[in-house]
């Protein structure tokens, strides 16, 4: 059947592409014990307070979930100094990207977007039946935001930018952050995805937030629990923004969308300076070690303000090629070639261990190629 009614533009999407599970790729593969680097989660597991949190909360389960995260926005509002009613809470930040979408563009809406960057952007401004105007970072893959404001039209609602950027670990600078802003028209919302702020180390990365205490401005922040607090799998994120935007976006949401263990552990997970610290430090001394020894292999790199980063795996071996010898050794990375950067592979840091077993198997799979 050829299915008529389904838009051209559903049709047209190309799907994120989904990674297997660890245990269907040993099975298939026969192998044990591999080591997974390729989603840039938290390789020290979960923030404990969050997990302790979350099996008091299991004997609540028979209720609907606090519709308005009143516990968790409150909390969020005194640390960010900012009113609860500018917070939005979201089933994985991925979700308020979404709803963002809904929100602010009708079909024929327009994005602006950066390449290479985060692919769900596009996936989701298609879904809505907007366009999306792709602007290419600079060759030091720094954010172009002359092009940006310069791809911007009549129909331009949102510009999407991921600060530190997913896949290139790049940060925009405050200079070009403020100057992005300024130049923004009335019709037209940065959405600034701060998923990985916690890791960045730069003293000139522009924190959206402070950007918003003290003037109403076109701009939507997000930040995730998913990365620096190991809660990937519970989903749950949050937006700030003006209290204005964040009553659209609320609008739209469904009224328990984010569910009752996912605010539990978030709200736990904030309080857990421990973990946090523990993570941090885990995350320097892993790019520190994986940086040293990629140099010793020869092997170029991109700097990174995140806990992931891109290695050019290429003249020796393409990305497909280089992830499939790996995962042959036990190790998962994430295959760049469906963000155009066919070159590179993406690998986030893991445990030390984790660490150890990526350059001794990616060095044993140059060697053969030497
Ligand atoms: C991981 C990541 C997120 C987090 O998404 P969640 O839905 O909160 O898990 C958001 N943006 C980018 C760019 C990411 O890489």
């Amino acid at each position: 059947m050829t299915y008529q009614f389904v838009p051209q533009y559903v049709k047209d999407i190309t799907p994120y592409p989904p990674g297997k599970p660890i245990e269907e790729v040993e099975r298939e593969l026969g192998i044990k014990n591999s080591v997974k680097i390729a989603s840039n989660e938290n390789p020290l597991g979960t923030s404990p307070r969050a997990i302790r949190a979350i099996q008091k909360a299991l004997r609540t389960l028979n209720r609907y979930p606090d519709g308005s995260a009143f516990y968790l926005k409150k909390t969020l509002s005194a640390i960010h100094r900012m009113p609860p009613e500018s917070f939005i809470i979201g089933n994985g930040s991925n979700e308020l990207i979404e709803l963002i979408i809904r929100t602010f563009i009708q079909p024929g809406g327009e994005a602006v977007i950066s390449d290479p960057s985060f692919l769900i952007y596009s996936i989701t401004v298609k879904a809505a039946g907007g366009k999306s105007a792709v602007v290419r970072l600079r060759d030091d893959y720094s954010y172009d935001i002359k092009a940006i404001i310069g791809a911007i039209t009549r129909r331009t609602r949102l510009i999407f930018i991921s600060n530190p950027n997913n896949p290139t670990g790049t940060i925009i600078n405050k200079k070009d952050y403020a100057w992005l802003l300024r130049k923004l028209p009335p019709h037209v919302i940065v959405v600034d995805d701060a998923a990985y702020r916690e890791f960045v180390r730069s003293s000139d990365y522009p924190d959206g937030i402070d950007y918003l205490r003290d003037t109403n401005r076109n701009l939507i922040v997000l930040r995730t629990f998913s990365k620096l607090y190991g809660l990937a799998g519970l989903r749950i994120g949050y937006g700030v923004t003006t209290t204005e935007l964040a009553g659209y976006i609320e609008r739209v949401r469904q009224p328990f969308n984010v569910n009752t263990l996912a605010q539990t552990a978030a709200l736990a997970a904030l309080g857990d300076s421990v973990f946090v610290k523990k993570t941090l430090a885990n995350n320097q001394a892993g790019l520190d070690y994986l940086y040293g020894a990629l140099e010793r292999l020869n092997i170029p790199f991109l700097r990174t303000q995140a806990n992931f980063f891109l290695v050019r795996v290429a003249p020796f071996l393409s990305a497909r090629q280089a992830f499939e010898a790996l995962l042959k050794h036990g190790v998962i990375v994430r295959d760049m070639t469906s963000y155009g950067l066919s070159d590179f592979i993406r690998i986030n840091v893991g445990t030390p261990a984790e660490n150890r077993k990526f350059i001794r198997e990616f060095s044993a799979i140059l060697k053969t190629k030497l």
